[in-house]
């Protein structure tokens, strides 16, 4: 699909991109490039790519696609240090789980004649770095592009085209609108559940140990999210600031709805609510999202309680 591909940051994305363009044979060349040598000799060692270079400039010369899967704060400063070497025609993607941040911070690096498509693939895990990444993690998955005004259409189906080689359902969004989905399926739940792991691990009233030994009645799914990246969810936070705070909001609202129906004992807030939440649920299992199994669709988890 290309002679060259470039991959900026090998962490959970980047080296699950790399090992599916390897599986699938998508490219001659896979050069992978990471700011620190411990990681970049880590992904030579799983032999994630063909040329390997800490200099993200070095990396992309020649390359026809040019993947960027670094934190969402560090776009600019990466887009900024390639920018000199990209090649006339490339493509420059990235990954980032915000759009309109990523967009300002890389769009004024953007040499003429480069093809500049922000994308997001709506896959992923708690884990990061070269090791966590696996083949087929974006089978099934959703990967939004946000195009700009005046992306040049080809360009633009040759990457979509990639992504599906990769076996990712793929769409379009305005970044806005973009920032404003994801930050009520993504942002907030991992804040959410930030902050409910949080205030357990504060309560002084229920032990750690008691937190942890009856974790399987609900805290359990919340500490999956807890678990994941604080970088990458720092930069999440701060460069999609007014979308989540807008969701925030909102769901503050909700909560203070929920509490009184709670207090005044109104039985039939609380059912009519949960009844509508479960239909949610029916439906993302029926979109082919999740799997209808138990123990909230992980298979093999361990069955203690
Ligand atoms: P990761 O596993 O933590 O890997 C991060 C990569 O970026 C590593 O190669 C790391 O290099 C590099 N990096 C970290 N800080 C950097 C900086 N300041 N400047 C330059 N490079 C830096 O992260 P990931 O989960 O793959 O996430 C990468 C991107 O994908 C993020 O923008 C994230 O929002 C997006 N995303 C993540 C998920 C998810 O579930 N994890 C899903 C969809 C999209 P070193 O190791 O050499 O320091």
């Amino acid at each position: 699909m290309f002679g060259k591909i470039a991959l900026i940051g090998i962490g959970l994305i980047g080296s699950s991109i790399a090992r599916d363009v390897k599986a699938l044979g998508l490219a001659k060349d896979v050069t992978i490039s990471t700011r620190s040598a411990d990681t970049l000799k880590r992904a030579e060692e799983l032999e994630l790519g063909t040329s390997y270079t800490v200099s993200a400039l070095e990396a992309v010369k020649d390359a026809d696609l040019v993947i960027v899967s670094v934190p969402v704060g560090a776009s600019g400063a990466v887009a900024e240090q390639i920018a000199p070497a990209l090649k006339k025609g490339a493509i420059l993607t990235d990954v980032g789980s915000t759009k309109a941040s990523v967009i300002a911070q890389m769009s004024p690096f953007v040499p003429e004649g480069v093809h500049f498509i922000p994308g997001h693939p709506l896959a992923g895990t708690e884990k990061s770095g070269p090791d966590a990444g696996f083949e087929g993690l974006f089978t099934g998955r959703w990967c939004i592009f946000t195009p700009l005004p005046d992306t040049d259409a080809d360009a633009l189906a040759k990457l979509r085209a990639f992504w599906e080689a990769l076996g990712s359902r793929c769409d379009e969004m305005d970044p806005q609108h973009h920032d404003k989905v994801l930050a009520i399926v993504s942002h907030l739940p991992h804040i959410i559940a930030y902050n409910i792991v949080g205030t357990a691990d504060d309560l002084e009233t229920v032990t750690e140990s008691e937190v942890i030994k009856y974790s399987a009645s609900g805290f359990r799914d919340f500490t999956r999210l807890a678990a994941s990246d604080p970088t990458m969810w720092r930069d999440v936070c701060l460069h999609n600031r007014d979308a989540i705070l807008e969701m925030l909001a909102r769901f503050s609202e909700d909560l203070a709805y929920l509490q009184r129906a709670i207090r005044w004992g109104e039985g039939d807030k609380l059912f009519d609510l949960f009844t509508r939440t479960r239909a949610i649920r029916r439906s993302i299992v029926q979109a082919g999202q999740d799997v209808d199994a138990p123990d909230f669709g992980r298979h093999g988890a361990p069955k203690k309680d």
